[in-house]
């Protein structure tokens, strides 16, 4: 290869050495196009290839890199076709695991020739095992050669592998190290010098290619200045983004919805019950928003069973009674159907059409709902994301509102825009994540937040407790008691890591079992891949009372809303997250029964499985759970980008790094109003490819 000079930051990706049409078509993928987008793909964990580990020493689960002599390559037949090599280092044995091999492959791993390999450790019955390790032939064994540095592990995507990233990473090192000029520091210098951060250019290096003398704990860990420099960068950016996104919605006009008092008294005067005070509150909230000429942007966060649907209908009615239409998205179809039941039933009387709107309906009901939509014959339209898609033409469409946004990214909403064109609807969203508020309101910059810290009067706590699943016939008697009483039951089948079609047959085979068992009892099914007609039916049947014993998938993990069930089991209670028990378990001790959840497990239970169902039998306060699950194992879970629908963050970590939130909003206040253009270099860094609202 020739020695010119290296092309600059700014250069395209296509102008560096092994960059060809195919290699750059993937990398614009990962919105990677100049030099400079390489280096802010930033590593995500480190690969410690210091040092070697003595077989002899190994711990399971550790990512290590050992040398060995062959003992014995065979391949072993039986469920699964495996290679296997047996390595000694004099210490202890290990054996490597290849599922996938070639003869050749097969032949080069010959008794007596060393080898080094890098890969995590398994435990196999008594055995360790490395499956498809990395490894390489080594002449002499021992020689001790390690690497220098810690080796970063990027984020890769299929056909662009490590060694290539790394050999990127490596030119882009260079150009910087070269003219860092084009690499622009966005951030004010003194506000780093506050909060004792390195600068861009250092950082950078720093993470890309760390020291040989590196701090490897804290690098390991992401908490080494160099990493908390550019998660306050991104923080700070995603942060930026939201206000901005807010501005621009505001840009728009709004239809002002006054409504008419009295069709809102009219539907509260219908209700079984009283408003609580917090939902009232709420409700206040919400009207003087829809007064305005501006969107209304705003998150109603509530617990489980805080009674947010109540809330979002009386808001609905504000946009229906000023001649407005509004869209009600849920998560799932489940949950859509359910609302739908619920909210006509809640309409009917008031003489307001509802529809609903999902991926399951017939090509002649899709399109009859479609034309209900456009003339506008359907004031309220229930549904999945199906509500967005192009087809959809709203006539006049006033208020959005978004169930269960944890289910939703920020994506979602955005393609709403461009829905709405000149006039933006009003935007009500809601959850049932407890949301620390520093964190809300920094990553949930582009909404005003309200919240329902109230239950309904008369419910009754739940009652948890935890059974070893060695114990299932006393579970099983004590629900043919309880259906006896009246009383009516969910048992929810859970599967971790397996497959959605899996975790349906676990709870097509428990039904069918627990229907033998309990032969004088009404038992129904319901689970993701039922067609939409037989769940509504099953669903309608359970609400009834005729099915008493309804065993289901975690689809009825949000929403469902049946008064009289009053039990719950939820099987292998061990493996699920603590936020999802708690949706799960809400949807008993909704009525004024006495309720309860019988958490099963599978014995024995570690002890931080023990601490964790100890939470869910102490207290039934979301918010509590949340914090006790983030006190137990970082929150990185419960704020994970999956459950809460945040953006996807590259370096930043919202558990670890919460304490660097005050400083972000300090800072964006301070760009907002001096460095106006940093704002938008800022986005455009960190964000413009992750959501793409940059042409709203
Ligand atoms: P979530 O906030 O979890 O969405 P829901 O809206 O499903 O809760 O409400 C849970 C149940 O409580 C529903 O059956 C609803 O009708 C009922 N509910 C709502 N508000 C009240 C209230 N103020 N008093 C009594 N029951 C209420
Ligand atoms: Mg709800």
């Amino acid at each position: 290869m020739g020695h010119s000079a290296p092309p600059g930051l700014n250069a395209p990706v296509l102008s560096l050495a092994g960059v060809g049409p195919r290699i750059g078509e993937r990398l614009q993928n990962l919105g990677i196009h100049t030099v400079q987008d390489l280096l802010f793909h930033l590593p995500r964990r480190y690969m410690d290839r210091t040092r070697l580990h003595a077989i002899g020493a190994l711990i399971v689960d550790q990512e290590v890199l050992v040398e060995g002599e062959i003992e014995l390559t065979q391949v072993q037949f039986g469920k699964r076709r495996s290679l296997l090599c047996r390595i000694s280092d004099g210490t202890g044995a290990l054996t490597l695991r290849f599922f996938h091999f070639s003869k050749a492959q097969q032949n080069m791993l010959e008794r007596g020739k060393h080898l080094q390999c890098w890969g995590q450790i398994r435990r196999v019955g008594k055995k360790r095992e490395m499956i498809h390790p990395e490894y390489q032939h080594i002449n002499e064994p021992y020689l001790g050669q390690v690497e220098q540095t810690l080796t970063p592990v990027y984020p890769a995507t299929e056909g662009l592998s490590q060694g290539k990233f790394r050999k990127l990473t490596d030119q882009a090192m260079d150009a910087l190290r070269d003219d860092s000029s084009e690499l622009v520091e966005l951030v004010p210098e003194s506000l780093l010098i506050d909060a004792k951060l390195p600068s861009l250019c250092e950082a950078l290096i720093y993470v890309h290619r760390p020291p040989v003398d590196a701090e490897v704990d804290a690098l390991m860990l992401g908490t080494h200045p160099s990493q908390q420099r550019l998660s306050f960068e991104e923080l700070l950016a995603q942060h930026l983004s939201l206000r901005s996104l807010r501005e621009q919605i505001h840009e728009y006009a709004a239809p002002p919805l006054h409504g008419e008092s009295e069709i809102a008294e009219a539907f509260m005067q219908q209700l079984p019950f009283e408003l609580t005070n917090a939902q009232t509150r709420v409700i206040k909230d919400i009207r003087v928003d829809m007064h305005k000429d501006v969107s209304m942007l705003r998150l109603i966060q509530g617990d489980v069973g805080s009674g947010k649907t109540v809330v979002a209908t009386i808001a609905a009615l504000q946009a229906i009674s000023s001649g407005y239409q509004v869209a009600y998205m849920a998560p799932t179809e489940l949950l859509a159907e359910q609302h739908f039941l619920n909210i006509s039933a809640w309409l009917e009387p008031l003489e307001i059409p509802v529809k609903l709107l999902t991926g399951k309906l017939s090509k002649a009901e899709h399109t009859s709902v479609l034309e209900d939509i456009a003339i506008p014959k359907a004031q309220l339209v229930v549904g999945t994301h199906a509500l967005f898609q192009e087809s959809v033409e709203f006539a006049r469409l006033g208020l959005v509102i978004i169930d269960e946004q944890h289910r939703f990214g920020v994506h979602q909403r955005l393609a709403l825009l461009e829905k709405a064109g000149a006039i933006q609807p009003h935007q009500l969203v809601m959850t049932a994540t407890p949301i620390p508020r520093t964190l809300a309101m920094t990553l949930f910059a582009d909404l005003d937040i309200s919240v329902i810290d109230e239950l309904p009067p008369g419910r009754q706590t739940i009652k948890t407790i935890a059974i070893s699943n060695k114990k299932r016939d006393e579970v099983i008697d004590r629900i043919a008691i309880a259906c006896r009483q009246g009383r009516q039951v969910y048992w929810v089948c859970t599967l971790i890591e397996e497959s959605d079609s899996l975790q349906c047959q676990a709870a097509t085979d428990t039904c069918e079992q627990l229907g033998t068992l309990l032969s004088d009892l009404n038992v129904g099914l319901i689970h993701g891949r039922m067609k939409s007609v037989d769940k509504a039916r099953v669903m309608s049947e359970f609400k009834a009372g005729t099915i008493k014993l309804l065993v289901a998938t975690t689809v009825i993990e949000v929403g469902v809303d049946v008064a009289n069930a009053s039990l719950m089991v939820i099987e292998n209670s061990e493996r699920l997250g603590l936020s999802q028990l708690h949706q799960l378990r809400g949807r008993v001790g909704r009525g004024t029964q006495q309720s309860d959840c019988v958490l099963m497990y599978q014995s024995p239970l570690s002890d931080f499985a023990q601490a964790r169902l100890e939470i869910m039998r102490q207290t039934n306060d979301g918010f509590k759970i949340a914090q006790k699950d983030m006190e137990l194992r970082g929150p990185g879970d419960l704020l994970g980008t999956r459950q809460t629908g945040l953006p996807a963050l590259r370096i930043a970590d919202l558990a670890r790094d919460a304490g660097l939130l005050p400083q972000v909003q300090k800072t964006a206040n301070i760009l907002i109003n001096d460095y106006p253009k940093h704002v938008q270099s800022l986005i455009k860094r960190w964000v413009a490819d992750r959501l793409m609202f940059a042409q709203v």
